[in-house]
């Protein structure tokens, strides 16, 4: 990573559009900083030097790696509004004249166009043409060199003219938006093998958590395969973030405490409740902030506004729940559209059916619920519990293009 010289040479280059952090005041630069430092985080691996630097309210990404390696990479870090491929050429007439032609015979040699539109913006007063004499130039040179026609465009050459350098862009992906990953805090993920909690992380993430993750699985008692799905979604999830620990805790014992202590139609509450405790005490040891839960208002009978109360009441942090108001269908086609759908979909053996009661309360009162728990030496479960965490790190191990490993069991290094 490095090297003016190597970012003063014109040449391809990628162009990533800030997005809130463009709203922030005068700590913007703490923000754009953190943006920075995840975009190095997510070129690790790309085999060849890379740049960075900042034009206003535009970071310019280059180095000796292809493009397209760029573009995918850059795609993943939250906090650009979007990302673009460019040309970069020094701001004068004549450069910014031949690169508009070379550009758009290129695209010409590629497909068919119907017509093209040129659109300058100006972050720089001093050149020769204003904005809209400088699109008439373009469009006449385009016209002359490539007969190319100028109404009805479907492509639209955008050219910013920077003091000394000008950035030419034809084509434009959409970016992830938010905040920039760690500039709202540390988050622990309540993870589980569902298709909700994965999008809640991905909207957490989005608003500037950087996440942790935990899931409670049923071992003794249950396979590992919902282990195997939380390493494979958190592994998902931390393409877009510096990754985060996914820790695994077994479950299933306490569970069996609680049923054995009554909890009767309580037990999933119960579960819950002891869930965010053990939750709320890693997250103050790993310094994180706020829980983040996947719970829709009424979604199953767990999640009723008297059974999220009481969840609330055993947790020591913030509980935050970024999907409290969204339809099933609109977390399935999110889940779709941030790639963890295809591994919720798979089975598994999840903990919360285990000793599940054929009826839950919906309305769980905190006497009865607390009058269980005191049965139980809650402290010391959940010094247990966490003394047999167990502490993966998925994602790290795929930086590298070659070590890129499919979702499945095969790809989680716990022990079944
Ligand atoms: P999901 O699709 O995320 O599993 P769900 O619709 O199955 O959610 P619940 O099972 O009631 O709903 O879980 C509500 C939330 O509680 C989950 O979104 C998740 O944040 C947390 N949770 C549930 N089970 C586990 C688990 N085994 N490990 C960690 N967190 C869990
Ligand atoms: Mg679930």
């Amino acid at each position: 990573m490095s090297g003016e010289s190597q970012s003063s040479a014109p040449g391809p280059c990628v162009l990533l559009k800030h997005g809130e952090v463009f709203l922030k005041g005068r700590n913007r630069h703490l923000f754009v900083e953190r943006l920075h430092d995840n975009l190095r985080v997510a070129l690790r691996g790309v085999g060849g030097s890379t740049w960075i630097k900042t034009a206003q309210n535009v970071t310019v990404l280059g180095g000796q790696v292809p493009v397209a390696t760029l573009v995918e990479r850059a795609r993943r870090v939250i906090g650009f509004n979007s990302v673009a491929p460019a040309v970069r050429v020094p701001s004068t007439l004549e450069a910014v004249t031949a690169a508009a032609v070379d550009a758009l015979a290129g695209v010409l040699a590629e497909r068919p166009v119907r017509g093209f539109a040129v659109r300058v913006k100006q972050r720089d007063k001093q050149f020769p043409l204003t904005s809209s004499r400088m699109e008439a130039h373009l469009g006449g040179q385009l016209l002359r060199a490539l007969a190319v026609n100028l109404s009805m465009p479907d492509v639209t050459l955008t050219v910013e003219i920077d003091r000394k350098e000008t950035y030419l862009s034809w084509e434009r992906h959409p970016g992830l938006s938010g905040l920039p990953v760690g500039s709202s805090g540390r988050a622990l993920v309540l993870l589980s093998g569902g298709y909700d909690s994965p999008v809640a992380a991905h909207r957490a993430m989005r608003r500037g958590l950087a996440c942790d993750f935990v899931h409670f699985n049923g071992a003794p008692y249950t396979n590992p395969s919902s282990v195997y799905k939380a390493y494979a979604l958190a592994r998902e999830l931390n393409r877009c973030q510096p990754p985060g620990a996914l820790h695994v805790i077994a479950l299933g014992k306490a569970q069996k405490q609680l049923a054995v202590a009554g909890a009767g139609r309580l037990q999933v509450v119960a579960q819950r409740r002891l869930m965010v405790r053990t939750a709320s005490a890693l997250a103050a040891r790993i310094g994180a902030q706020a829980l983040v839960t996947g719970d829709s208002l009424g979604q199953v009978a767990s999640q009723t506004l008297a059974n999220l109360a009481a969840v609330d009441e055993a947790a020591s942090l913030p509980v935050l729940r970024p999907l409290i108001g969204w339809v099933k269908q609109e977390i399935i086609d999110e889940a779709r559209t941030i790639g963890t759908a295809d591994i919720s979909v798979l089975p598994d053996e999840d903990c919360c059916t285990l000793l599940a009661p054929p009826r839950v309360t919906t309305r769980a009162r905190l006497p009865q619920v607390r009058a269980v728990e005191r049965r139980l030496e809650l402290d010391e479960l959940i010094e247990s519990l966490l003394a047999g965490a167990q502490v993966l790190r998925p994602g790290e191990e795929a930086q590298t293009p070659e070590a890129e490993v499919p979702v499945g069991e095969a790809s989680c290094p716990v022990a079944g």
